[in-house]
């Protein structure tokens, strides 16, 4: 039977204002007990409220962002009920009339927008506190009428993390309004819940309120436990009892606090004591003032003004001063991406070692704006800006002063520079020789002569360039990893691994070449596809980024076999999407025939072609012209994304590779691995080991048991791409074989389920019952992305992760290895970084 959730909030919200909201009392959390207090607060018999200007202010503000009505005219009422934090038996609160209704707060979940209405908004006194102590209780009355906002839901939402995502956005709203400072531990904010299950399309069941639930975590632990109860109960043939009831955060179950009173078991009546509240024109222009541009919207704002990720933009607007901080960098000058970059990684981790805010902090936007100047400018490279920016935090001074005092400058004058290599090429005739002649290894003696004659401060990529210009070299990179195309069929017929030979004599003077062009052959491993190590992706990688970053290759083919190539591209593409020049990925289904002749070669052949910009006529799915910048495949004559690629068959004469969703697959293709490729090839291999290790791949199939999932779980499998049928369904009856069992398992060991299509075709959860009790189970659509692509991805998003935090050191100060972290943080950064595919 397909079942449905509803769920609805009752949140109190804390408003920041100076005193009460009916007295002159402060209203100061962690004051001595009882200090706070006056006759009115403690409810003595004939004083009289008067209504705090400041609070009313507020909660129109909040009422107002949340897209309600406003009441031009709102008015108390008295909430009757006995107990002993509230001294005058009864609160004063808004019932007939509320100051806001009908509002909405538009929440993004999944990668899903979804609004979740607002019922309405009303104004009220807090009560005071009750502090057990043994057989003791004791009244403290500092909180007895501070000012409460509670902002009441209509049941829109539907599972736990739902719930939580819409708290956590709120909380953001309040602190950007600066109306509530959202500190959940004190009290600040608190939520009840309202849970109901009935059969789909039936409408509200009875209902059930769950009280006091004073965390994000605790609402979805306490929903998801609550929904999963009642639907039991349901299942069973059972009625679900309308009751409140509390979440017990030991047991992680909720317990029968007490049946539940009705609004009439209250006696409302309107509040004497206190007149009505008007609006004037006066007052909502003040509440007009108070509006800012709201957690939401600075988002969208972020990602397409600036260019950012899911991640980046989440890590920026997560507060108001770091998004402000952000832009007054830009403003200053600090380029978009490298800004956020810089605040994600390197700034954050001197931020976490000197236990300070961002504001508080010696570094400023315009410090950080220089520092990147400098290093854009060439004044600087990479690593000194990371020492740079320690020792602003250090001395509390200025870039440019540091780096002057440390005698950091960078010589990156062209002449200056020109000089140096002149000589040294003139020193070392021999080297100069080799390198004309295709060999790179001088290059580095090279360097390492121009760095001793200016003391170390030549800017190497400038220094490899002017070698390069020097020696009229302008190399095409070609790097072999395995496969039949750098096979060899031995006499016997057996395929051995090998690497691409001579190179330089098979294509010299090869009229469909492009002249003036030098290969340099780059053996990666003699190996096939299919025994592929992460340790070997992890050399790929940082052979990749060591030809970027020196600047001298015009571009990079790699060698590869047919069977894996979906998956090395796509981890190329999550990689270095960005890339500047041209990386192409070829295969051949047969290996190299003795002599270099043969389909092997004339492939690689077309794919150097085309990387140097021309060559190549034949169909082209992407469109791309020939020598586009970025991650492409070659296969056969025809050229493919690097992402949704999918291997048909041994063919090369025919299309033997094919694109799914070429829609998302070129719509996808976007690097979100900076700071992973930039990791050392050891910590990178780790890293690599490590998330391979926590990422598993299954294919749905009929007569699954949800078993096996779990086993992996248990063995700690931290993320599972699941390859559903079709558009997103699976088994989830109540039977052993089904997956019911692991989607439950999952959500409880906090599993991260990301799904794709054995069909070629967007995964959306749309029509299907299955696929929406797989969403509600938190299982993660990956749209239209394959599953080789989404794995890859995968890897790609834990490293960046990681990496983004610095990872968790292993061994000393010369850390080599690197281990992910594996906290709910860390996990949510992964999980973004994969949402942010369309
Ligand atoms: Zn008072
Ligand atoms: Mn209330």
């Amino acid at each position: 039977m397909a079942w449905q959730s509803f769920v609805g909030l009752e949140i109190h919200v804390q408003l920041l204002t100076q005193s009460k909201v009916f007295c002159s009392c402060a209203a100061a959390f962690g004051s001595e007990p009882n200090t706070n207090v006056c006759p009115v607060c403690l409810g003595y018999p004939g004083v009289l409220p008067a209504l705090n200007g400041e609070a009313i202010e507020m909660g129109y503000t909040v009422a107002r962002a949340l897209n309600c009505t406003l009441a031009e005219e709102c008015m108390f009422d008295r909430k009757n009920y006995f107990y002993p934090d509230l001294p005058k038996n009864y609160q004063i609160s808004q019932f007939h009339h509320p100051l806001g209704t009908n509002g909405w707060i538009d929440l993004e979940f999944r990668r899903k927008k979804k609004r979740i209405r607002i019922h309405e908004i009303h104004l009220e006194e807090d009560a005071g506190k009750m502090i057990h102590a043994g057989d003791m209780s004791l009244l403290d009355y500092n909180r007895a009428g501070t000012p409460l906002l509670e902002i009441v839901t209509e049941p829109d939402l539907e599972i736990g993390e739902e719930a939580e995502a819409l708290l956590q956005e709120l909380r953001r709203i309040v602190r950007y309004l600066a109306v509530c400072d959202g500190n959940m531990e004190e009290g600040s904010m608190r939520c009840d819940a309202n849970v109901s299950v009935n059969l789909r399309d039936a409408g509200l069941g009875s209902k059930v309120e769950i009280k006091n639930l004073n965390s994000s975590r605790f609402v979805r632990k306490a929903l998801t436990h609550e929904i999963e109860r009642q639907q039991e109960i349901l299942e069973r043939g059972g009625t679900v009892a309308q009751e409140t009831r509390l979440w017990n955060e030991n047991r992680d179950l909720t317990e029968s606090m007490r049946s539940k009173e009705s609004a009439h078991d209250y006696r409302y009546f309107p509040e004497p004591d206190m007149p009505r509240f008007r609006t004037d024109d006066a007052f909502l222009a003040r509440v007009e003032a108070r509006l800012v541009e709201l957690p939401a919207a600075r988002r969208e704002r972020f990602a397409t003004q600036y260019g950012l990720d899911l991640a980046q933009v989440e890590l920026l607007c997560e507060e108001r001063a770091t998004a402000d901080w952000y832009e007054r960098c830009v403003a200053a000058g600090g380029e978009a991406t490298a800004v956020a970059a810089w605040l994600a990684g390197d700034v954050r981790q001197q931020l976490n070692r000197a236990g300070a805010t961002l504001d508080a902090s010696p570094l400023t936007p315009e410090r950080l704006a220089e520092l990147l100047r400098l290093l854009d400018a060439g004044t600087i490279h990479g690593p000194i800006a990371k020492q740079t920016l320690r020792l602003i935090f250090e001395r509390d001074d200025d870039p440019e002063a540091i780096i002057r005092a440390e005698g950091w400058e960078l010589v990156s004058d062209r002449g200056v520079l020109g000089e140096a290599v002149a000589a040294a090429v003139a020193a070392h005739p021999q080297a100069a020789e080799q390198i004309r002649a295709g060999d790179r290894k001088p290059i580095g003696f090279l360097v390492g002569q121009v760095m001793k004659a200016t003391g170390g401060r030549a800017e190497p990529t400038l220094v490899r360039t002017l070698i390069d210009e020097a020696l009229s070299v302008s190399t095409i990179d070609v790097l072999s990893f395995g496969g039949a195309i750098a096979g060899r069929r031995q006499s016997d017929g057996l395929v051995v691994g090998g690497n691409l030979a001579d190179l330089n004599a098979l294509f010299e003077n090869d009229p469909d070449l492009p002249s003036g062009i030098r290969f340099a052959e780059v053996a990666l491993g003699e190996f096939l596809s299919e025994e592929i190590l992460p340790s070997d992706w992890a050399t790929l990688i940082a052979t990749v980024q060591e030809r970027l970053s020196e600047g001298s290759s015009r571009a990079l083919v790699i060698g590869h076999g047919t069977d894996t190539l979906a998956y090395t591209a796509s981890l190329l593409a999550w990689l270095f999407a960005d890339a500047r020049i041209p990386i192409v990925l070829t295969a051949s289904a047969v290996p190299g025939e003795e002599g270099g002749r043969g389909e092997a070669i004339d492939t690689l052949r077309r794919a150097v072609a085309w990387a140097a910009g021309g060559g190549v006529r034949g169909e082209t799915p992407t469109g791309a012209a020939p020598g586009t910048p970025g991650v492409h495949v070659l296969y056969g004559s025809r050229l493919y994304p690097p992402v949704n690629l999918k291997y048909l068959r041994a063919d090369a004469t025919s299309a033997a590779f094919e694109t799914w969703n070429v829609a998302t697959a070129t719509e996808s293709t976007h690097a979100i691995g900076r700071e992973a490729r930039a990791l050392p090839v050891g910590q990178l291999s780790s890293a690599l080991e490590e998330a391979v290790r926590r990422t598993h791949v299954a294919k749905v199939y009929p007569g699954m048991r949800g078993e096996t999932l779990i086993a992996n779980m248990d063995a700690g499998v931290r993320h599972i791409v699941l390859e559903l049928y079709d558009t997103g369904t699976a088994n989830l009856r109540e039977a052993p074989f089904s997956l019911r069992r692991a989607i439950a398992h999952a959500r409880e060991a906090a599993v991260d389920l990301f799904c794709t299509s054995q069909q070629e075709g967007v995964v959306d959860f749309s029509g299907y019952v299955t696929a929406h009790e797989l969403w509600r189970g938190g299982a993660i659509p990956m749209g239209g992305l394959t599953t080789e692509s989404v794995y890859t991805r995968l890897l790609v998003a834990q490293i960046e992760a990681g990496a983004r935090r610095g990872g968790e050191g292993r061994g000393g100060a010369q850390r080599s290895a690197f281990d992910l972290p594996d906290d709910s943080s860390y996990r949510d950064e992964v999980v973004s970084l994969m949402e942010d595919a369309p």
